[in-house]
């Protein structure tokens, strides 16, 4: 039998599956179905070059439009899905159209959390930014000498904090942790991030938001810090997560607990049901482990999901990996950062050209570089392949890392 399969949600993780089925000759239906109005986009760019203005919305296409219909994909944008019936695998849209398959795979990402904000004239200056239409109000508003408050300095605060910056913003970041992103990173790496927003103009505060109030006659949001300083932006961006999309999942009576649990083969807790991407939180032997929210694991999802409709056997895992760019600068990590493996250097990245390779047991359990991508390339392989290494071995700089996979 040629399962017929429904997507819902049209990112990176549907599209990443809907590639991988026709690619292995999968010759049944399938049809996407999309919230947003836009053909699937790539959202990384959005708070990097597409914020600065170096790439339009034409480049963020993940596939040409074209494509869908060389692959016979049937997309039907702009409507969201609004219930899920797991027994006769059927959805229904907003719209009143119903439509059934033999698989129906949950890609429906997350949505950003915010902060409440009043009512007022100034309520459209606290955003938020995750869709293409959102980087579209954020940039038209990023004018030269704009007043930027930046919330949360995890990977889409402190991108946007950059880009702005680059556009001419005058840019204040707080947040409360005085290291982001140490537990991801590891602490130098976290240290060599947030250092570069104060060589760049942008200040950083270490504090919590109290009250955001936009109703005081003034042209300016104010933000009242934890510190007790109060501060005035005409635009804000609330970068504090995501939370993912379960709604569909959760009232369809599937297990959700912060995420659709899945175990390895991306299967939900009910049958036929599938879930991939930011959505999708994976089942560990001890329980579920923590939610992945980035692009490669999307994408990796979504091939998984391929191989078990088409019945294939499940691929070994892989390390995750993931990038952020700012301020003209490159950083990729690969596993995790473990505080209890032996930090292990590779040319130094503190001075912005390096790596750090977090060793335990003779083996790489994870990696960090600046503008060193092949080091995390050799770095991944490393793990997935558990190769015994040498802190000597990792830290001789003028050897490539790749020779260790030989
Ligand atoms: C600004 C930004 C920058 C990023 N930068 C990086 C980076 O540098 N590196 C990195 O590794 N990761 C980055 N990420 C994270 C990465 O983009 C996400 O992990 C990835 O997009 C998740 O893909 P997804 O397909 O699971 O979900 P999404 O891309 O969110 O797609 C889900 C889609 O489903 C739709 N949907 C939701 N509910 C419904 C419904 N009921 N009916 C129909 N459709 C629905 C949504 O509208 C959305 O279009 C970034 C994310 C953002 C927002």
């Amino acid at each position: 039998m040629t399962p017929s399969v429904l997507v819902v949600g049209a990112g990176i993780a549907s599209i990443s599956l809907c590639t991988a089925l026709r690619t292995a000759g999968h010759q049944g239906r399938i049809t996407v179905v999309g919230a947003e109005p836009e053909l699937p986009y790539d959202r990384p760019p959005l708070s990097k070059t597409f914020l600065t203005g170096t790439t339009s919305s034409e480049q963020l296409a993940l596939r040409p439009p074209s494509w869908y219909e060389e692959q016979r994909i049937t997309m039907l944008m702009g409507t969201p899905t609004t219930l899920l019936d797991p027994e006769a695998r059927r959805v229904e849209l907003a719209d009143g159209t119903k439509l059934d398959a033999d698989i129906v795979v949950l890609a429906t990402g997350g949505t950003p959390r915010t902060l409440p904000v009043p009512d007022g004239p100034l309520r459209d200056a606290v955003r938020t930014l995750r869709t293409h239409r959102d980087a579209e109000a954020l940039r038209a508003r990023m004018t030269a000498g704009t007043r930027l408050l930046v919330i949360g300095a995890g990977l889409i605060g402190a991108e946007t904090a950059a880009s702005a910056s680059q556009r001419g913003c005058r840019v204040t970041l707080v947040d409360p942790d005085p290291l982001p992103m140490a537990r991801a990173v590891g602490p130098e790496a976290a240290a060599f991030l947030h250092a570069q927003h104060t060589d760049h103009g942008v200040r950083t505060i270490t504090a919590g938001i109290k009250e955001l109030t936009t109703s005081d006659g003034t042209a300016a949001v104010r933000a009242a810090l934890t510190t007790g300083e109060v501060l005035e932006a005409e635009l804000v961006l609330v970068g504090i997560g995501i939370t993912a999309n379960t709604d569909l999942a959760q009232a369809a009576g599937a297990a959700v607990d912060r995420g659709v649990l899945v175990t390895a083969d991306m299967r939900s807790s009910l049958p036929g049901l599938l879930t991939i991407g930011d959505a999708a939180r994976p089942l560990g032997p001890d329980g579920p482990r923590p939610r992945i929210e980035h692009w490669d694991n999307a994408r990796r999802t979504g091939e998984r999901a391929a191989r078990t409709i088409l019945a294939l056997p499940e691929p070994p895992p892989r390390a995750p990996w993931f990038w952020t760019d700012r301020y003209g600068r490159h950083l990729e990590m690969a596993g995790h950062y473990d505080p209890e493996a032996e930090p292990t250097h590779r040319g130094n990245l503190a001075a912005g050209d390096g790596s750090i390779l977090f060793l335990r047991d003779g083996h790489c359990v994870g990696a960090v570089s600046v503008d060193r991508p092949n080091d995390i390339k050799a770095a991944q392989r490393l793990i997935d392949r558990r190769i015994p290494v040498t802190a000597v071995q990792v830290a001789d700089d003028r050897t490539p890392l790749r020779t260790l996979l030989a």
